[in-house]
């Protein structure tokens, strides 16, 4: 048995265990037996060491609560992927590119997640069905992104993973193959050198990793990511905005600047899905918009996620910003920077282009563009400073 399959027998995965190690006064085993009727609980080693007190942002992502029996509005599935699967394992939603489900679990669960109605079960997400998927891929050829998901990918053994590389490098237009993981936090070991110096014959392959608070980069996970990064992986990570783990600027910033510093480019920001069972999970959009406001300007553009909900009902991912535009007019745009400090951007002036074969332009076709004028005072004086930077 490898490391990381040693590492993963010794998770915490019944009531009964997680009983054992924090006590019966913590948890409530006849309480959450209804939540593991819904969904599966483990907790690897890495992610218990993690953990530092009951309650913990750690705890909350992981641990079972009753909460999780509190449906409100929520929905099973939230994003109707189902609706978009045209074959068992594959959610094709968007022109290029599809989502192919190849792994039924995950080395840990975590509590909000989206696709709770399927993970952990590999009746709904069979590992003998992958030849229908592979056939809707090599028919239809506008696919050139194939993103591997499931549950955790990363929980096939490579052998299984290689013959999925080379039955989707066997497809000429699929470009490239990303993989969305939690692996390297939740078992990091996972990463072996096996893996790296097998992944490499199939480039270019991309992995999405996942992390929600600047604690699950340990030292092991951190380790992982730069295994990866040496095996020419591209590393993003999507982050989840959670209530009472990550919804803090402050800790948001940590976050996405441990994540660049271990070679991991933060890519998306989402807003909690409206999941049944997620509800407790969920904070404001305005939080969200905070969040991003005191990051951008404040640290590297490269720390900055794409902030986006994902549409419930299966509309796609849709960017939000805050506000920085004031007004735009045809004659010029005025905005905030970061430092809530207004500028005024002038729209350019129309120029009539010379056209091949017109000997020379004559004066009058042209409108010169005016340089160094002072833009008209708006209602309050508009501060002017020189852009030092991207
Ligand atoms: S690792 Fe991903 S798929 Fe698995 S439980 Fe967590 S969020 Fe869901």
């Amino acid at each position: 048995m490898s490391d990381w399959q040693k590492s993963l027998h010794a998770s915490v995965d019944t009531l009964d265990k997680l009983e054992a190690r924090y006590g019966e006064e913590v948890i409530d085993v006849e309480g959450l037996k209804p939540a593991f009727d819904n969904f599966q609980m483990r907790i690897t080693p890495n992610v218990l060491a993690t953990i530092k007190e009951v309650g913990d942002a750690m705890w909350q992502q992981y641990v079972p609560t009753v909460a999780e029996l509190d449906v409100v509005d929520g929905v099973i599935d939230s994003l109707d992927e189902d609706g978009d699967s045209p074959v068992p394992n594959i959610t094709h939603r968007y022109p290029d590119r599809v989502l192919f489900l190849v792994s039924p679990i995950c080395a840990t669960y975590c509590r909000f997640c989206t696709r709770r109605r399927k993970v952990g079960d590999p009746e709904k997400i069979p590992l003998n069905q992958y030849d229908s998927a592979f056939d809707y891929i090599r028919n239809h050829t506008e696919i050139r992104d194939v993103i591997l998901s499931g549950g955790d990918p990363m929980m096939l053994s490579d052998r299984r993973l290689e013959y999925i590389f080379q039955k989707l490098r066997e497809i000429p237009h699929v470009e490239i193959i990303r993989l969305g993981s939690r692996i390297t936090s939740h078992l990091p070991s996972r990463i072996t050198p096996e893996f790296c110096e097998m992944v490499q014959k199939y480039h270019p392959i991309y992995m999405n990793t996942h992390f929600n608070h600047p604690a699950e980069l340990t030292e092991e996970t951190v380790a992982a990511l730069g295994r990866l990064a040496s095996a020419g992986i591209p590393l993003g990570c999507q982050t989840v905005l959670l209530r009472g783990v990550n919804d803090d600027p402050l800790i948001m910033k940590e976050l996405m600047q441990k994540l660049l510093k271990a070679r991991v480019r933060p890519y998306y920001l989402y807003m909690a899905d409206q999941v049944a069972g997620g509800e407790h999970f969920r904070t404001t959009v305005e939080k969200g918009l905070e969040i991003i406001k005191a990051l951008r300007g404040w640290t590297s553009g490269l720390a900055v996620p794409h902030f986006v909900i994902d549409a419930p009902g299966g509309g796609g991912k849709v960017p939000l910003l805050p506000e920085y535009v004031e007004e735009i007019n045809e004659d010029e745009v005025i905005f905030r920077n970061y430092e809530g400090q207004r500028f005024v951007y002038k729209q350019p002036r129309q120029v009539a282009v010379p056209q091949r074969g017109d000997a020379v332009a004559a004066e009058s076709d042209v409108v010169p563009i005016q340089t160094g004028k002072k833009a008209a005072p708006r209602k309050k004086a508009v501060a002017r400073k020189r852009k030092t930077g991207t």
